[in-house]
């Protein structure tokens, strides 16, 4: 009887932790529906004199900096038919070449209309770090094993397909709700000139820049700096939204430490603009203090994490052990529109030590059917279990609701009302979600459910 009893301890006090940190429906709702109001609204934005940022035209923002005879395009969107209506806008502005187009880094969303760009026959300059890869590529993804479960979380994360724009879906976290994917990830062009450890600096159609390495997000990273005009491209490791430290679609480990020294990097510039892979850009002193912001919260992360395993915590007692202080919190790019402080805390744990926790009792756990059989039998059988799961339902404890209900739809008995109560109480916590990427992650799923 030890484990089942222990197994309850251990369910009843997640959920009192929930119960804790519950919101109440709709606050946070509201806010992301602000944040994608404010940050993926279409328009081409003027930063400086000569540089032009398309913000809510896809899933990242595109720049084009203009130069003496020609431009110069930083990021390429995710998609050929997001690319051309980039490519259009721009036109609207000026009709010379394009001599050069830099990516940031190899994600799909920035470097997959290059197609369009290059149609025009100028034959560009395509510049980026020598270990630029594109994991969503399909050569490259086929090369993870678990690749197709990774595609589907990825539909998930981004709603990509299912979900109703601006109603069921508010946004990517890190785009807008509705964006043009004809060719999604098909216009990639290898680049023609790289770099790996050192700087590259490059003078085009009159104007410098500087281009550092700055691992992060990923290890192919890097950041543009125009040293005369005082603007910072920071390609993903920043943007208006608290990072995404783990992205719920699965990755490997981004390493915290190596992401806040590149941030830590781009603090020493005297930036006037900042202009980030995602959101709209930062102008004015706040650009310095927003990446020093983002710097610390990723260095406190890492800190009070690795104080809180050391005293032997686990990762479901690490998520109420860190919180981040109110001077971090109560800025508006902290705001955990995507990535969160709970699941950053579970990657580090994950990341440094793996997935085993250090409790010797789940070295070779009881099999969940099992433990919810034993359960159901301690309880007084599956109608308890069943009893209690409905109760959580009438009294919103959406997240006990849907724990028993896993138990129940490993159990045959009340299978198809366990299903249901899933998908109710997806729907829920959906809405109480502060993160759009976890808000689309529960419609999806809920939708795949009542699809089975
Ligand atoms: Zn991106």
């Amino acid at each position: 009887m030890r484990a089942p009893l222990s197994f309850l301890v251990a369910a009843f006090s997640m959920f009192f932790i929930g119960a804790t940190t519950n919101v109440i429906a709709g606050e946070n709702l509201d806010a992301m529906k602000e944040h994608a109001a404010k940050m993926f609204k279409k328009e081409v934005l003027k930063v400086g004199d000569n540089v032009y940022v398309a913000v809510g035209h896809a899933a990242s923002v595109a720049s084009m900096i203009i130069g003496d005879d020609g431009v110069i395009i930083i990021d390429t969107t995710q998609s050929i038919g997001s690319a051309e209506g980039v490519l259009e806008s721009f036109r609207k502005i000026t009709d010379k070449p394009i001599k050069a187009i830099i990516y940031t880094h190899g994600h799909r969303d920035h470097i997959s209309g290059t197609s369009v760009f290059t149609a025009e026959g100028s034959n560009p300059e395509i510049i980026a770090r020598s270990n630029l890869i594109n994991p969503l590529d399909d050569k490259n993804l086929k090369k993870v094993g678990p690749y197709k479960i990774l595609q589907k979380r990825t539909i998930r994360q981004y709603g990509i397909k299912g979900l109703e724009p601006h109603t069921e879906k508010v946004s990517m976290g890190l785009g807008p709700a509705s964006i043009n994917n004809k060719g999604l990830g098909k216009g990639f062009v290898a680049p023609t000139r790289t770099f790996f450890d050192d700087n590259m600096e490059i003078t085009v159609s009159g104007v410098k820049f500087e281009l550092y390495k700055a691992p992060g997000e990923t290890n192919d990273q890097l950041f543009v700096w125009m040293p005369e005009e005082k603007i910072l491209f920071s390609g993903d490791n920043f943007y208006q939204t608290f990072p995404n430290l783990y992205a719920i679609r699965g990755t490997v480990y981004r390493d915290f430490s190596v992401w806040a020294d590149s941030l830590d990097h781009m603090t020493q510039f005297p930036i006037e603009h900042l202009v980030p892979g995602h959101t709209r850009p930062i102008s004015g002193p706040e650009a310095n203090q927003a990446l020093a912001d983002y710097r610390d919260a990723i260095r406190y992360i890492v800190e009070k994490t690795a104080e809180g395993m050391n005293k032997g915590l686990t990762p479901d007692e690490l998520v109420s052990y860190v919180t981040l202080p109110k001077n971090l919190t109560e800025k508006y790019y902290l705001n955990e529109f995507l990535g969160t402080v709970d699941w950053s805390v579970r990657a580090y744990f994950a990341g440094t030590l793996g997935w085993f926790d250090g409790n010797p009792t789940h070295l070779f756990p009881t099999v969940p059917r099992e433990k919810a059989q034993r359960l159901a039998n301690m309880a007084g059988g599956e109608k308890v279990l069943f009893e209690n799961m409905n109760k959580a339902v009438s009294d919103k404890e959406f997240q006990w609701a849907m724990e028993l209900a896993d138990m129940l739809m490993l159990l045959e008995k009340y299978k198809k009302e366990a299903t249901a109560v899933k998908i109710t109480a997806l729907k829920a916590l959906a809405d109480q979600q502060r993160s759009a990427i976890g808000r689309n992650y529960y419609l999806v799923y809920a939708k795949e459910l009542a699809a089975e």
